[in-house]
């Protein structure tokens, strides 16, 4: 059961094969034998889950099912969800139980009737790479305990790879959905920006986030991501577009393909035996009828400049929210209401919440604005017409998703530099808004290595399309890890 595809899940659930309630409670017990060595969720509550479950079953004899009624899913703990404690991995909102559903919770529970298992770990406020800044504990990679998961959506990638959950949610400022698929063997999908509503998703760097699915192929992706997207006139960013099936070109040829490859993208700075994965990939799509043309992002260099400056930037006003009046922790001592911000903050953000706080306070004070935020704007649009031009010459960019495989624990955590160049080949779509993907393409020893493909605006059913070619010619997708049986 739990190597079916979504599609086979649904299909056993049509024929009552199983019934949701028993799929659930699979799934509630692998995450009891499973979660505390993994620490994936932060978040289980097996009575909300069965009762959605049970629901989902009457849908289901009702007749009034939809593809993936009744199917479990592991929501990252940024996004609100009523009735469930709702952390984003920070102490500061320990205390938080949300009073409505984010609009991603509100489409794929009550809208398409899937199950949500639980909250996912992750790293505080979706800053980091490794989810070693969650309040919660790191969360460790299923494929190697003493390795990272990636992050910031690190118990999301945790829990689809360990089959704690069959498809998870994810968000993605500056690759937090594609670094994890890339150090977990997952498929996940960036979305263009404003395709998928931000309501009710805790806020890090507002132009730059959007929420994605985690899952095991780029067929699972399609089918969560149609219950994820649509316009919602609750945030101001959704775009008004018609709905779109991404499934539907799942099937077509390769024949004809044109795949960008990014002379940025492959030289120095990347694990050669990662390299080596992805050059087998472009080998194999090659086989598959496409053809490759060499293009240029030729600013691609500034992308993690500009982004520690914008994204910290917007955080900084994003964060200034909690500062423990309405809700979330409050400190237990203070003098006067001065006193009582200051001493919740500082006992309510962790050191890398402080560090960005600090840094985005700094890049926009007086005397500061134009020198760095301003230029970093500038060096956002450059990024922006580089993947205009690129995309004049080809249908897809193809690259590798992070530089490295999984890192040891502890290994990058003293060094924010090092941790932040883990997203040199990602953060630049987040600054052009495009939509990006990581599949799994190899192996680098035994840890997988993660393919990225970027679509231009909008081609996101293009880019799922042209993973799942791939991924009905290879198998690594389908690799699990040991010792999780
Ligand atoms: N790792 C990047 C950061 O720390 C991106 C995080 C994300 O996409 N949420 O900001």
């Amino acid at each position: 059961m739990i190597e079916k595809s979504l599609k086979e899940l649904s299909q056993a659930l049509a024929a009552k094969k199983i019934s949701s309630v028993e799929l659930t409670q699979l799934y509630l017990d692998r995450i009891s034998r499973f979660n505390p060595q993994l620490n994936a969720f932060i978040t289980v509550n097996g009575d909300k889950s069965l009762a959605a479950a049970r629901a989902a079953d009457q849908r289901i004899a009702r007749g009034e099912a939809g593809p993936l009624t009744g199917i479990p899913v592991a929501q990252k703990d940024i996004f609100c969800a009523e009735g469930w404690l709702t952390t984003c991995g920070s102490k500061m909102l320990s205390n938080f139980v949300s009073p409505y559903d984010a609009t991603v919770i509100e489409r794929m529970e009550r809208g398409a009737g899937l199950v949500s298992l639980g909250k996912t770990n992750m790293d505080e406020f979706a800053m980091g790479s490794s989810n070693e800044t969650s309040f919660y504990g790191p969360v460790r990679n299923p494929w190697d305990p003493e390795r990272v998961p990636g992050g910031s959506s690190g118990g999301s990638a945790a829990a689809v790879a360990a089959r704690l959950a069959p498809v998870a949610s994810g968000t993605d400022t500056g690759g937090s959905i594609r670094q994890p698929a890339s150090l977990c063997n997952l498929t996940g999908l960036k979305p263009t920006y404003g395709v998928v509503s931000r309501y009710g998703m805790i806020a890090f760097a507002s132009s730059l986030d959007q929420a994605g699915p985690m899952a095991r192929s780029a067929e699972d992706c399609a089918l969560l991501l149609n219950t994820m997207a649509g316009f919602d006139e609750r945030d101001s960013t959704s775009l008004d577009r018609p709905s779109e099936d991404y499934t539907r070109d799942l099937e077509r040829p390769l024949e004809g393909l044109r795949i960008g490859l990014p002379k940025e993208f492959f030289g120095d700075g990347c694990d050669p035996e990662v390299m080596a994965a992805v050059r087998a990939a472009i080998a194999e799509y090659e086989k598959l009828g496409a053809r490759t043309v060499e293009v240029s992002l030729p600013n691609s260099h500034l992308s993690v400049a500009a982004y520690y400056v914008i994204a910290p930037a917007e955080a900084s006003s994003n964060l200034s929210r909690f500062d423990g009046v309405r809700y979330g922790y409050r400190a237990p001592e203070y003098t006067d209401l001065a006193d009582m911000y200051s001493k919740t903050r500082a006992q309510g953000f962790g050191a890398e919440v402080k560090r960005r706080i600090l840094i985005g306070a700094y890049v926009l004070s007086h005397g500061y604005y134009d020198a760095y935020y301003l230029q970093a704007q500038r060096i956002r649009r450059l990024i922006a017409d580089d993947f205009a031009a690129a995309f004049k010459e080809c249908d897809v960019i193809l690259g590798p998703t992070s530089p490295g495989t999984a890192f040891k624990l502890g290994e990058k955590a003293a060094d924010p530099v090092q941790m932040y160049l883990s997203d040199i080949y990602t953060i630049a779509v987040n600054l052009a808004g495009l939509p990006g993907m990581s599949l799994p393409c190899g192996f680098a020893g035994s840890l997988p290595v993660g393919l990225q493909l970027i679509g231009n605006y909008f081609a996101e059913a293009r880019l799922l399309n042209v993973a799942h070619r791939y991924q009905q010619a290879t198998d690594w997708h389908r690799r699990a890890p040991a010792g999780l049986e």
